[in-house]
């Protein structure tokens, strides 16, 4: 089987930008004969009822999914027995570290810097010991590369550094990078379509997925929407979510069609306009109407 997605995280409604990046993961999907699958991201940032509406916004715009949606959150067990897959080979440490000590700490030599210092990397059992009284560990990669490629059908060759990310969180909950390697493999998701402040991550995701024998997809990073300021787009730049545009009067498919340059009037028409190679590359600048 092979196919697309989308993987929402349900932290509140979706924006226009992000309603057009499913809709690229939607074309991207079905205009190359793939299969389009639902995961919903709960593990973190669930906001109550935010992923029912989010949802039914993709389905309003003419966006449909085969099977039922994935909720991330049913497959923390998978999560935690790939942690433990990787801590029998002897591929993962113990890290006490805040997010506070590794941003001020010193980058090793050798390292690029931002990475993670290395600090809890050779602590001793009995250190160990000790700071386990301190406050629960993370859990890291012992990574042994500085660097991986991914190749993405937008970018080409993307080359990003990798340091010994985080496995499992300090309260318990796998990380963003693990699940998001293992759940894709488990939909039999072989493409993936979205944002790109996402691309760097990618390199380090294909890395993880070849040291736990998974099969690496393909990447399609697509730009993000800008406010007119440069920044990222978000709720209070205006009119930004499906339900607002409409109510300020604005035809939703048109925009996000007319941002693509699409002729057709929706998804089902821009099956065949679709063409990777002539998609912008600059982020969406979008100037949302108030809000009424
Ligand atoms: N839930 C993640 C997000 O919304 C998904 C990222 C991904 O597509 O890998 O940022």
């Amino acid at each position: 089987m092979s196919a697309g997605r989308y993987a929402p995280s349900p932290s509140g409604d979706l924006h226009v930008g992000n309603l057009r990046t499913a809709v690229l993961a939607w074309l991207f999907a079905r205009s190359s004969g793939r299969d389009f699958l639902m995961r919903v991201d709960d593990l973190d940032r669930v906001r109550e009822g935010a992923a029912e509406r989010q949802l039914a916004d993709l389905a309003t715009l003419g966006l449909d999914w085969d099977g039922p949606v994935l909720w991330q959150s049913s497959r923390v067990d998978a999560h935690a027995q790939a942690v433990a897959r990787l801590t029998d080979a002897g591929l993962t440490f113990e890290c006490f570290c805040t997010r506070r000590e590794v941003l001020e700490a010193p980058s090793a030599p050798h390292r690029p810097p931002g990475a993670y210092p290395g600090t809890c990397r050779d602590l001793t059992e009995a250190e160990r010991e000790d700071r386990r009284r301190e406050r629960p560990a993370a859990v890291r990669l012992r990574a042994d590369v500085d660097s991986w490629t991914v190749r993405d059908e937008l970018h080409g060759d993307v080359t990003a550094d990798v340091d010994d990310l985080v496995l499992r969180r300090g309260d318990g909950v796998p990380a963003y990078n693990l699940t998001v390697v293992l759940d894709d493999a488990h939909q039999g998701v072989d493409q993936v379509v979205r944002g790109d402040d996402l691309l760097t991550s990618a390199p380090r995701q294909a890395y993880l997925a070849t040291l736990l024998d998974l099969p690496v997809p393909s990447y399609a990073h697509v730009p993000l929407a800008l406010n007119a300021d440069g920044a990222r787009l978000a709720k209070r730049d205006g009119a930004v979510t499906l339900t607002e545009l409409r109510d300020a009067g604005v035809d939703v498919l048109a925009m996000i069609g007319g941002s693509l340059g699409f002729r057709g009037a929706g998804p089902q028409d821009w099956l065949d306009e679709l063409d990777p190679e002539g998609l912008p590359r600059e982020p969406w600048v979008v100037r949302p109407p108030a809000l009424g």
